[in-house]
């Protein structure tokens, strides 16, 4: 906060119309930032309003006129105003390989691009107790630009940990159903007893689902082949794998009661076999990332290594690419997530396409990508705040502070251009990856400033070095003191 005093604060004329007000008496509210002549979207409203914030907080959106008292005045003319995006699924790989990316990096490609709050994950570094939380929300401090909340890894040694995880403050349970990136996969009895177990002390878990047996026994044939083209990642992991593990997840899902999320689905069958779970009372959110609504199968046999990542994409055609866009409009698919998994160009390309890491980076892109879908009209803008920033914030505990531009929430507020028109380029990456699939694409509509809690922590794009970014403990949690101390 700058200057002024309470004596500055904003007066209501009665006549404004509040869309939403917090605060004490009828009438006037007290802001240290007023953020004016904008339009304001919600997951449910596009309307022109002032968004007034109080110590870090949304104090009250009003529509109307732009006349206000606040200390610091931003003039949003022109602009969208929307609630700073969450994004559930990230590796940041810190602790961890830090060559690759690390919490700084990521969280400073995350401020630019509007993402204000993310979960974050690292498969070579896992949380698999409680201990192993408090030590990685020990040494993060002053590490992040934005807000974090961290995930464990359900370890098949380690099922017996997982409640204490859950009341340290841990987000979600991360598992595989086959073995991959070094993390071990679990299926069968073993799954049903782990999710008898989350759904009895009421956590949530994140499922990368591939059947086990049919990408093992599909790697063995082709190696023995002696196969190393490109071709080999989509035969490998195939569409039958990942359908396989979804309907013997999702029906555990409903056998158990357990609260999931299919992460990344690939493809609309996917889906469909999520939905049909539902309809039987499962609770199975559905993960949607950019990799599966904009890039093509057959782009790894053209890119190789820059294009494995696992399940791989699927669509064939436009239209594939709409039916993908159609679910995620329609809630099919409830939320977007990146699945920021970065390699620089010289890792991904050191060895053969076996060797190469799997993943792609994401936190440069997600939010342009999502910008220009709704400027061609695949989303709206509501659908764009539904689906990155209030369903994530929904499902893991993180509203209604986070995920929602609406009095009392925090002030995460990103300013948008809808007509800026930008080139995605390697060189603009901040992440250590320094290159992104979606180099060469001209999108429309892009972040222009972001708030953390009413301070400013990027504009047009440049990150400011400033790591505020706060441990945020999931909805488990058991005693407050233990990790806010
Ligand atoms: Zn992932």
């Amino acid at each position: 906060m700058t200057g002024g005093s309470g004596c500055f604060g904003v007066f209501v004329h009665k006549m404004r119309t509040p869309v939403s007000r917090w605060g004490s008496g009828e009438g006037m509210v007290k802001a240290d930032l007023a953020v004016v002549g904008g339009t304001v979207v919600t997951g449910s409203h596009v309307t022109r309003a002032d968004v007034l914030v109080r110590e870090g907080r949304i104090a009250a959106v009003l529509a109307g006129g732009a006349e206000t008292g606040a200390d610091r005045i931003v003039d949003a003319g022109g602009l969208l105003v929307l609630p700073g995006m969450v994004d559930t699924h990230v590796h940041l790989m810190d602790p961890g390989p830090t060559e690759r990316e690390d919490f700084p990096t990521g969280t400073a490609a995350a401020a630019a691009r509007g993402v204000t709050t993310l979960v974050e994950h690292t498969h070579a570094h896992p949380v698999r107790n409680r201990e192993e939380l408090l030590d990685k929300v020990m040494y993060l401090r002053g590490r992040s630009n934005v807000s974090f909340g961290l995930a464990a890894h359900v370890w098949p040694d380690r099922i017996a940990a997982m409640e204490d995880a859950w009341r340290a403050g841990v987000t979600f349970f991360k598992v595989f159903t086959c073995t991959t990136h070094g993390v071990p996969g679990i299926e069968g009895d073993d799954l049903r007893q782990v999710f008898r177990l989350v759904s009895g002390f009421g956590g949530t878990c994140l499922v990368h689902a591939e059947d086990e047996t049919r990408t093992a026994d599909a790697e063995r044939a082709l190696r023995a082949a002696g196969r190393t083209d490109p071709g080999v990642i989509t035969e490998w992991r195939s569409r039958e794998a990942e359908l396989e593990a979804v309907r013997a997840v999702t029906d555990l899902a409903v056998e158990t009661g357990a609260r999931l999320t299919i992460a990344h689905v690939s493809s609309p069958p996917v889906a469909e076999a999520i939905e049909a779970a539902r309809r039987r009372g499962a609770d199975v959110a559905a993960e949607a990332c950019p990799q599966y609504l904009l890039l093509e199968e057959d782009g790894v046999v053209a890119h190789g290594a820059l294009r494995k990542f696992t399940p791989p994409a699927r669509n064939r055609s436009t239209e594939d690419a709409d039916a993908m866009w159609r679910l995620l409009a329609d809630g099919v698919l409830t939320h977007v997530a990146t699945d920021h998994a970065p390699s620089t160009m010289a890792q991904k390309l050191a060895g053969d396409i076996w060797e190469a890491p799997f993943g792609l980076p994401g936190l440069d892109t997600t939010t342009r990508l999502l910008l220009d879908a709704a400027a061609v009209g695949r989303l709206s803008w509501s659908d764009l705040v539904r689906r990155y920033a209030e369903a994530p914030a929904k499902r893991y505990g993180l509203w209604p502070a986070k995920g929602r531009l609406g009095e009392g929430a925090d002030a995460d507020l990103v300013l948008v251009d809808p007509a800026a028109i930008v080139e995605i380029r390697d060189e603009d990456v901040i992440s250590k990856a320094g290159w992104t699939p979606f180099a060469g694409r001209t999108t429309r509509g892009d972040v222009v400033r972001v708030f953390l809690g009413g301070q400013e922590i990027a504009r047009g794009g440049m990150p400011r070095d400033e790591r505020t970014g706060r441990f945020l403990p999931g909805p488990g949690l058991a005693d407050p003191r233990e990790v806010l101390a």
